[in-house]
Order: C-alpha cells, then sequence, then structure tokens
C-alpha cells in the first residue's frame, strides 16, 4: 500500500518530462492535472511552455485527458479547451473514478496511462491505486502560498524514496 504514495518519475516541471520517458515504459496516454502543474492558480489560461511540451507529447502519438479536483468546471473547461483535450472536473482524486474515465475517454488500458500531478495524496495516490504509472512534478507558483510549503514538508519523503527509486533503475 506504501507503493500508491511513491511516483514513479520525479521532475522539475511537467515540461522537463521527455517524451521519451513515456514511450520507453509502452505509456500511451496521460493523464494532467491542472493547477500547480499545467498552470499557477492565478493564470487563466495555460501558459505557452505548457502548450509547446504538450504539442510535442502529442506529436510523439501520446494521447493527453484532464483529470481535476478542482470544482469550478469555467476554469477546468477554459484550460483544456486551450490544449484541446477532453476534462472532467470534481474528481476527487485520490479516488479511481477519473482514472478510469480517462482509460475509457482515451481507449487505453489504465497500465499504459502516465498521470502526472503536483501533489502525493491526490494525484500520485490516485493513479497509483488505479493502476497508473504516476509523476511528480515541483508545484508551479508555490511560492504563493504558506499552506502548499507545508503540505511540500510533508510530501518530501515520498519523493525522496521515489527519487531513490529512479536512480536505481537507470
Ligand atoms: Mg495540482
Amino acid at each position: 500500500m506504501l507503493d500508491w504514495f511513491i511516483p514513479d518519475g520525479v521532475f522539475r516541471d511537467v515540461t522537463d518530462i521527455p517524451e521519451s520517458w513515456f514511450l520507453s515504459r509502452g505509456i500511451e496516454g496521460i493523464v494532467l492535472d491542472i493547477d500547480n502543474t499545467i498552470a499557477k492558480y492565478s493564470e487563466m489560461l495555460p501558459p505557452k511552455s505548457s502548450l509547446d511540451w504538450l504539442g510535442r507529447i502529442r506529436d510523439a502519438g501520446i494521447k493527453a485527458v484532464v483529470v481535476s479536483n478542482n470544482k469550478h468546471s469555467g476554469r477546468v473547461q477554459k484550460m483544456s479547451e486551450a490544449m484541446g483535450v477532453r476534462y472532467i472536473y470534481r474528481a476527487s482524486k485520490p479516488s479511481k473514478k477519473g482514472f478510469e474515465w480517462a482509460a475509457k475517454a482515451m481507449g487505453i488500458p489504465l497500465k499504459k496511462i502516465a498521470a502526472i500531478g503536483d501533489q502525493i495524496f491526490t494525484d500520485i495516490c490516485g493513479a497509483k491505486r488505479s493502476g497508473c504509472y504516476a509523476v511528480i512534478v515541483y508545484p508551479r507558483g508555490i511560492d504563493e502560498n504558506f499552506l502548499f510549503r507545508l503540505r511540500r514538508a510533508v510530501e518530501i519523503p515520498f519523493i525522496s524514496v521515489a527519487r531513490k527509486k529512479v536512480e536505481r533503475e537507470k
């Protein structure tokens, strides 16, 4: 069960994940978190860096959807439409429901999907218990909020274990 909290990959930012990370693992689809992963809370649309990255991923033949815990459909819809991907909001990660929806929406089995997010206890835990790969990224805009820094302190041990695991696999 501890495995549920250990990501398979650790990157500073979503845009640092190369296509090869997915392709070498047979991953055919990705599940994207919006808030603090694709964009900061203060941003209303995805920044160009995220859009460019997603373009490269899709050029490699990888599908993408958004699974967000955000309760506001408007924000998630705007972000997802700007990226040209389907979305679900109020996903209640770590619930499996968003990941199961994603598998159906993309027509890809859960074990060939990687979820990317900034939170261990929602994004990573939800992905792992659904049977997906999970990649943790450093939250965009973390400096904006003290609570985030506090939350990160709790997550750091899990991220350290993941880093060691990733190093061993190299
Ligand atoms: Mg997030």
